[in-house]
């Protein structure tokens, strides 16, 4: 098996500086330890504090940064908004995009979710690329339309060779943030559904794309899931703002496959 295990941590709407230093003062120790895991580690801060993050790092370059979400333009009137170049520049690797929570709050349509995959893409940033049903698409046994109607979306636009280096997250709605997560066979049935619909369209790129879990993912939970063929690492929100949950989840995740 050729695919890396990833592990993102998602720290949404939360941390401050102060934070920040002591999450990696905690890491440093770990990496000092030399309990620290093999696997890519990438952790996205709200976007203000990546400059931040990256001098805070400094020498622990095995964790890497990404962001939360990018701009479907390139540059010009768009308020608010920070380009793929911008956040490259800034030294993010990742992007985060079509997260349930932007597309809930922010209205995100497929639409907008494939020119923000599009531009990371164009950048150099590797887009990590969310989808997923919502509890009551699953009890109306939607799972499956709704989860492949996300990523047709990319597909039809962009073609199979648009996840060629990215990276594709299974977090149901109903999951993320709610200590419910999904067990790992119902993970597993959607991960290989997604990964077959790739692979006929490129076997080649649907067998090295990392598709990761995400929904409450836990230090208790993590080895589960990652026992999965198709499960290749974790989105993880809440636990990513430990670094000692994070940490064992990453150690989890190194021995995937
Ligand atoms: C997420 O934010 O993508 C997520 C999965 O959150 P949590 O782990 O808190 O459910």
């Amino acid at each position: 098996m050729t695919r890396k295990s990833i592990v993102v941590g998602n720290w949404k709407m939360n941390g401050s500086k102060q934070q920040i230093k002591e999450f990696v003062a905690a890491l440093k120790a770990e990496h000092q330890k030399k309990s620290f895991p093999q696997g890519e580690t990438v952790i996205c801060p709200p976007a203000i504090y990546l400059p931040f993050m990256a001098e805070t790092l400094t020498t622990l370059t095995e964790i890497k940064l990404g962001a939360q979400d990018v701009s479907g333009f390139e540059k010009g009137a768009y308020t608010g908004q920070i380009s793929a170049t911008m956040l490259k520049e800034f030294g993010c690797r990742y992007a985060i995009i079509g997260h349930s929570e932007r597309r809930q709050f922010c209205q995100e349509d497929e639409e907008g979710i494939a020119k923000k995959f599009f531009m990371a893409k164009s950048a150099g940033l590797t887009p990590i690329l969310c989808v997923g049903e919502t509890q009551e698409q699953r009890h109306s046994k939607l799972t499956s339309t709704v989860v492949l109607g996300q990523l047709q979306a990319i597909l039809e636009s962009q073609g199979a060779d648009a996840f060629h280096g990215a990276i594709l997250a299974y977090e149901p709605v109903w999951a993320i943030g709610t200590g419910l997560t999904a067990t790992p066979e119902q993970a597993q049935e959607v991960h290989s559904l997604l990964r077959q619909t790739i692979a006929e369209y490129d076997a080649n790129v649907a067998k090295d794309l990392p598709i990761l879990y995400g929904g409450s993912v836990k230090a208790n939970n993590a080895k589960a899931l990652f026992s999965m063929q198709d499960i290749d690492g974790a989105l993880v929100g809440g636990a990513s703002l430990d670094p000692q949950e994070l940490v064992a989840i990453c150690i989890a995740a190194s021995n995937i496959h």
